[in-house]
């Protein structure tokens, strides 16, 4: 689960991470108002939106009076932003966050990250920030500064200091940079972060270390037991197809093609996916209806995957283990009757109880093509689609 820049702000001031005084706004009027309250010279308008790279698409505007603080964020309200990290469907701005314009010296990069290969979690950093991590990595990777760090001791003051330093710090400053550092670490670890990210962290003129951008991701199976952070999900964000299944338990990602996939397990759901492209199609989507799945949770999976436009074929592919083809065959059946679909379902199933499952489909009168193999339930979905879209094409050439 993603937060915006100014609710990971919030977070990391309470780790005592400096950040520059700001206020969040719905419109215009309450942009130019915040700014108003901020006072100053001079105040940065940034849109809220679940991606970065804002600055580069008009995402973000400094301005110097209260009249072009009201023009930016009226031309950012509502406004889809593009970024080469939003993908191509980009991030619809419904709130502005208004910030007192700093005077940056200089603009450094920190971030934390779990290190799958050593199980830790790392501190990233460059005194080159400003830009993305994956273009420092490429432009100048020998100033980055990677740092792991031992769970039973924690983030100790000495491993701090020594990022601090080599991230050319001033002895004065050193302190400052100790505390930002500790603070982003134990808001990754005391919140069930995946991620933390300042980019830019700034030396002002004045010589204050700032975070002037921030990041944070979260473990969304933790959320469970961090309903402080569950509240600061915003819907408006996400795919509203990944929203749906989430509130109903479900483990989706909407994808690009057109075969839609109901399977259990995220194992199976890869293997499914890959399958589907060897036989040279396109999935929809990955749904994960997990190991119990009831008739209940089929016809659901079932009525998620129909409200995607793009499906011309749905394939169930279940390996019922702990699971029952039998239950999933209810499920397949209750779903079709109470909403009989206009595109062909590939039933695929084996494992436990896999003959009544089979029974079960046969004998309930709904249309389904039944399949033996992973491999022919993918060619039967692929061919299927293939035969669809030449059918509609025949019909549009005759009319
Ligand atoms: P993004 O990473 O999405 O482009 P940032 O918040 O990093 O957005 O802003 C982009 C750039 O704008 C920063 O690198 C910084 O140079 C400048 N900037 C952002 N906030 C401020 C601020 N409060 N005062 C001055 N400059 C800022
Ligand atoms: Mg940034």
């Amino acid at each position: 689960m993603d937060i915006h820049e100014y609710q990971a702000k919030e977070i990391l001031k309470g780790f005592g991470v400096k950040i520059p005084p700001g206020g969040l706004a719905y419109s215009p009027e309450q942009a130019t108002y915040r700014a108003h309250e901020i006072g100053g010279e001079r105040w940065v308008v940034k849109a809220q939106v679940h991606t970065g790279g804002r600055g580069k698409v008009g995402g973000v505007k400094l301005c110097d009076n209260e009249q072009t603080v009201f023009e930016a964020a009226n031309d950012m309200f509502g406004k889809k932003l593009v970024t080469p990290q939003s993908g191509p469907n980009g991030k619809i701005v419904y709130r502005v966050y208004v910030e007192a314009g700093v005077d940056i010296e200089r603009e450094l990069y920190l971030g934390f990250v779990l290190d799958r290969s050593t199980e830790r979690i790392m501190v990233v950093a460059s005194a080159s920030g400003g830009m993305e991590i994956e273009d420092i990595a490429s432009s100048e990777p020998d100033s980055i500064v990677r740092s792991i760090v031992d769970p039973a001791a924690g983030l100790s003051d000495f491993q701090a200091r020594e990022i601090a330093f080599s991230l050319g710090f001033a002895n004065t400053q050193i302190q400052q940079a100790v505390a930002t550092i500790q603070g982003g670490y134990r808001a990754f670890r005391d919140l069930d972060a995946t991620m933390v990210e300042i980019n830019p962290l700034v030396v002002t003129r004045q010589g204050a270390i700032m975070a002037l951008d921030a990041k944070m991701g979260f473990d969304d199976n933790a959320m469970f037991r961090r309903p402080e952070i569950s509240e600061l999900r915003d819907k408006s964000q996400e795919d509203p197809r990944e929203t749906r299944a989430a509130d109903r338990g479900l483990s989706y990602v909407g994808l690009d093609g057109n075969i839609g996939c109901i399977v259990n397990g995220a194992g199976l759901a890869m293997a499914t996916m890959d399958m589907i492209k060897l036989a040279g199609g396109e999935p929809a989507n990955f749904l994960d209806i997990g190991g119990g799945a009831s008739a209940e949770r089929v016809a659901k999976a079932f009525r998620l995957v129909r409200s995607d436009d793009k499906v011309e074929a749905i394939l169930v592919n279940i390996f019922a283990g702990i699971n029952r083809c039998d239950w999933v065959a209810q499920g397949v059946v209750q779903a079709l009757e109470a909403n009989p679909v206009d595109v062909p379902v590939i039933v695929r199933l084996a494992g436990t109880h896999v003959e009544e499952g089979r029974a079960i489909l046969v004998d309930s009168g709904v249309t389904v093509i039944m399949a033996s193999t992973l491999s022919e339930a993918a060619e039967k979905a692929v061919g299927a689609c293939t035969l669809q879209t030449s059918t509609t094409a025949q019909m549009a050439a005759a009319s």
